[in-house]
């Protein structure tokens, strides 16, 4: 179990599909958070509590911390050097994307 230096809560490890990725990528964008808790709890099958702390701790810019301004993170799930919150850091977007 990892726990988050920054606040003290536990996280859960994630684990997506493709599909799932793409589906919280795109709320994400829209910044529904809610339903971001909602899809994690109702459909993937995570507690309330962890559906929370997952949301809380889902930096919104793949390779920026979600509570400061360090933007070099690498890999997923990593302490954050500057302010060692836990971010999961998933970059959701779809790679065969072109641009729009
Ligand atoms: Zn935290
Ligand atoms: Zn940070």
């Amino acid at each position: 179990m990892r726990r988050c230096n920054r606040c003290g809560n536990e996280l859960v490890e994630l684990v997506l599909s493709e599909e799932q990725a793409l589906e919280i990528w795109a709320l994400q964008k829209e910044d529904l958070n809610v339903f971001i808790v909602k899809k994690f709890k109702d459909e993937y099958g995570y507690s309330h509590r962890d559906a929370k702390i997952i949301m809380d701790h889902l930096n919104p810019i793949y390779g920026k911390c979600l509570s400061c301004d360090y933007d070099k993170l690498i890999g997923e799930s990593v302490d954050c050097p500057e302010c060692k919150a836990f971010n999961y850091n998933m970059n959701f977007e779809p790679k065969s994307s072109s641009d729009s």
